[in-house]
């Protein structure tokens, strides 16, 4: 998806025969595409059990079982055996219209997350007609030739044809995370992940017939649960429920007492608890979401799990890899400095092998030594400009095309010096110990050893001898620029050396390589403090330079301490506000996340290495970029099309918005819930027998619940969304007053609805219609008041416009249509009456609207 098409040329190592590698001739031109699509067909895809699709029947069924809805049918069936047929048609309507809306709603979510799905499905590198591809791990086929890097999960069981020091971890069968050996001949399964080295393999088995098919009823079949969220509205609904009930249970018993016929007062109380719970709230929940994932994915961050969704908006901490996320990945040798000597600088344009070097003394025999220590240490190549690609362009780690790039524009020829020097032993660089090692035949015979890595990991250590004592320091000096440093030591032998054991180089110089920061990055940084997320830097560079670009991001003063990983200081964190990270491990990010979550932060973490995939785990938003490995991307919840940051910040602010949303949709409908519970309990003490009928009150429900609802979800951000703190992730989603105004404005609404029927009684004018329309209208009034402010040059939201007029119209026919009347019970109501109720109507949502008016001058200063 995001890789390129077509591959360049191998690097050029294994013509170089290294150590224990076993080679076969790479000319095999894999399956013709016709032959590959013929196999799609016969065998099916690559995928193991796909959760099977929900029939349309059985999603109408999980709708018509929903409590609420079953009780709505045990009405119904007591209505027709009363012969009541207005009452059994409003009742049968209500739920035809909650199961369309539910099953349609369900229906637009589940589509969306199919959609998000196939954005971050695995994908493979195969060759078909001797071309280098990337296609979708579903369309892998017997026989096809896959080529496995580090960080690929293998698509399919292959047998490998050839395996260059190749270790998978097959965590994913077996359980255990070890990185184990394969060499040619043996076979790698499905779903295990490449560590080490490279190999490439022809497919033997795919899909349900691979290892990881046979075990996939235990691994794969489950969709994911419900969100947090999601889980914890269910827990709010069941409340509302019990409330409603045993309200209902009251207002039943007070008719009862009253006089009115028990069975009379049992339908009305079933339609009162079907009006009081918002009974759309999971559809509207499950809705905003997927839609709210779908807009993220619009803004090139594709969320993998819902769960991303609402989480994003919660998150505190955004803890960022340097190299690649931040920085633009682009390196260049900047300075060079010979053992002894004075420093050059060096010039020229990318990856492009010349350029120039600037400089008054040394002597140039110590340059070009230096030059050929870090080619010939050396994993990485250059590709030529070519029709698809314009520039020169790194294969392998930048960092090292990078020296390459270096060696050119000192002079040397890459690939003359490589043959020159034939590579004998090497011992592959480790995070660990943040070096390498290799041993090559020097031309006039005897052999070189080469070793480059991180200063204090080469020049201070028994490895090196006779370090001229300015090196260290200008190795520090680089640094605080801003520069990553790699010292270099080099010693000759008459015998191969083992490059495990070699002892006593001698130092040959440092080279200093720069990689620009993105010049978006410091604005990001910005962003994110208005909007209270720390971002935190973690590198596995040299703390200097990492507080170098600390500072350059704004996230670092001097003074400010950097946490190193490598003498212990991350399981020291705790206290403290920190924000650089440096000399970290990919294993020490899990006890960076631990360290943050303990304070109760809501950590979003980025990787895109192979060693990277726990952490994302681990993480509350494991952010992979679109360019990573394949692992991270499958490991991840948030996956960063174009790798950069600032998208995280416009999805931080979408999971804003959407939380917004679901609160505005309870404020609303949970207040309307409240006012009709409150009317049919008050009423008969204010002389108002028997305030609604229940069709009326089911009538209102339709009108409110339902489509003005789910349109609720569908507002716009905040204007100041991204400048307020993020909200507590403890805080309950009735949090922050939000129950308070719910009750408030409940009793208000209802306050009015009674009053409005008390005059019209005092008054001898059909004072239930008039209840019926200020009750309706005065819902209505409320979702525009709950509606987001508008933001300068910012869009409306026209649905909710256009479902609350719709309603509107809906509820004054209700006492305008005489067939309405005849089904709902009411009375002809005239213009001045409907005007009357309209302007009683508008005092709630004009409450509402105000408070939210007071609050945002408030907070927002
Ligand atoms: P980061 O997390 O910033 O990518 P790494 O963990 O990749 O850092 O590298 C840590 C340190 O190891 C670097 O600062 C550098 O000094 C050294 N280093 C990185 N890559 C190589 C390499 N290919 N050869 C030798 N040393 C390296
Ligand atoms: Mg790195």
């Amino acid at each position: 998806m995001t890789r390129t098409p077509a591959l360049p040329a191998r690097p050029a190592r294994e013509q170089a025969g290294s150590m224990g590698a076993t080679t076969a001739p790479e000319t095999t031109v894999g399956l013709t595409a016709r032959a590959a699509a013929s196999r799609l067909r016969a065998d099916g895809p690559n995928t193991v059990a796909t959760p099977p699709r929900r029939h349309l029947y059985s999603r109408i069924l999980h709708q018509l079982t929903d409590p609420l809805v079953a009780l709505l049918i045990a009405a119904a069936v007591v209505t027709t055996l009363l012969g009541d047929r207005a009452d059994t048609a409003v009742i049968l309507l209500v739920v035809v219209v909650n199961t369309v809306i539910g099953v349609s709603q369900e229906v637009r979510a589940d589509t969306a997350i199919a959609a998000l799905d196939r954005m971050t499905a695995p994908t493979a590198r195969v060759v078909r007609d001797g071309r280098h591809l990337v296609v979708p791990a579903a369309e892998v086929v017997r026989g096809d030739l896959v080529h496995l890097e580090p960080g690929d999960v293998v698509p399919a069981d292959l047998r490998l044809d050839e395996a260059h020091r190749f270790q998978v971890d097959e965590a994913a069968l077996t359980g255990e995370s070890v990185p184990v050996a394969r060499d040619h001949g043996t076979e790698v399964y499905a779903g295990t992940v490449v560590v080490t080295g490279r190999a490439a393999g022809t497919v033997v088995r795919t899909g349900p017939a691979s290892a990881l098919g046979r075990i996939a009823t235990l691994v794969a079949t489950t969709r994911p649960g419900p969100t947090p969220l999601q889980r914890r509205l269910a827990g709010l609904g069941r409340a509302l429920g019990v409330t409603a009930v045993v309200l209902s249970g009251v207002v039943l018993v007070i008719g009862v007492v009253g006089g009115r016929p028990l069975v009379d007062m049992a339908i009305t109380a079933v339609s009162l608890v079907v009006a009081a719970v918002p009974e759309s709230l999971p559809a509207v929940v499950t809705l905003a979401l997927a839609l709210g994932a779908r807009r993220m994915a619009g803004a090139r961050a594709i969320p993998r799990r819902l769960h991303a969704v609402e989480t994003l908006g919660s998150v505190t901490v955004v803890a960022s890899d340097k190299t690649g996320t931040l920085t633009e990945g682009r390196m260049a040798v900047q300075r060079a400095v010979p053992a002894g000597g004075a420093g050059y600088q060096v010039r020229g344009s990318g990856y492009e092998p010349s350029g120039e070097i600037l400089s008054g003394a040394g002597a140039a025999g110590a340059l070009a030594d230096l030059a050929r220590a870090v080619l010939l240490c050396n994993d990485a190549t250059l590709a030529p400009p070519d029709a698809e690609r314009p520039r020169w362009t790194p294969v392998g780690d930048p960092l090292e095309a990078a020296l390459v790039a270096f060696a050119g524009r000192c002079g040397l020829d890459p690939d003359a010096e490589r043959a020159a020097w034939p590579r004998a032993a090497e011992l592959p660089f480790d995070q660990e110990t943040r070096r390498m090692v290799t041993v090559h035949r020097r031309p006039g015979g005897g052999y070189l050893a080469v070793c480059k890595g991180a200063p204090e990991a080469v020049l201070a250590t028994p490895l090196v001898t006779g370090t001229p004592p300015g090196l260290l320091a200008d190795a520090y000096r680089l640094a605080a620029g801003g520069l990553r440093v790699l010292a270099v030591a080099t010693a000759t032998y008459d015998a191969p050396p083992d490059p495990r054991t070699v002892r006593d180089l001698r130092p040959t110089g440092l080279v200093a390589i720069g990689d620009p920061l993105r010049a978006e990055a410091p604005g990001i940084a910005a962003a994110f403090d208005q909007a209270g997320i720390h971002l935190v830097l973690i590198t596995g560079d040299h703390p200097a330079t990492a507080a170098a670009i600390g500072g350059q991001l704004g996230i670092w003063r001097g003074g400010d301490g950097v946490v190193r990983g490598d003498e212990g200081g991350v399981t020291a964190y705790g206290a403290g506000d920190r924000r650089v990270f440096a000399r970290i491990q990919p294993e020490q990010k899990l006890d960076i996340i631990a360290a943050l979550q303990e304070r109760g932060h809501v950590v979003a973490m980025t990787g895109d290495g192979v060693n990277d995939a726990p952490a994302l785990r681990r993480a509350d938003i494991g952010i992979a970029m679109g360019g990573g490995t394949e692992v991270a991307r499958q490991a991840a919840d948030l996956v960063l099309v174009d790798d950069n940051l600032g998208t995280v910040a416009a999805a931080v602010a979408e999971g804003r918005r959407i939380y917004d949303n679901i609160r505005r949709f309870l404020r609303y409908a949970l207040a309307g819930g409240a006012a009709e519970v409150l009317v049919m309990l008050v009423g008969p003490f204010l002389g108002l027998a028997v305030p609604l009928l229940p069709a009326q009150i089911l009538w209102v429900n339709l009108l409110t619940h339902g489509v003005p609802g789910v349109a609720l979800g569908a507002e716009p951000a905040e204007p100041g969304t991204m400048r307020r703190p993020p909200r507590s992730p403890q805080e309950s989603v009735l949090g922050g007053g939000l129950l308070r105004g719910v009750l408030l404005a409940g009793t208000l609404l209802a306050a009015v609805v009674l009053g409005a029927g008390v005059a019209a009684h005092a008054l001898d004018r059909p004072w239930q219609s008039i209840a019926f329309v200020v009750l309706g209208l005065g819902q209505l009034g409320i979702a525009l008041a709950v509606r987001a402010p508008r933001r300068p040059g910012g869009g409306r939201n026209h649905a909710l416009t256009a479902a609350v007029a719709l309603s509107a119209l809906l509820q004054l026919a209700g006492v305008l249509l005489p067939q309405l009347r005849d089904l709902l019970g009411t009375e002809y109501l005239s213009a001045a009456e409907i005007a009357a109720c309209a302007a009683a109507a508008t005092l709630p949502g004009l409450a509402v609207w105000l408070a939210g008016l007071k609050k945002r001058g408030t907070t927002d200063g």
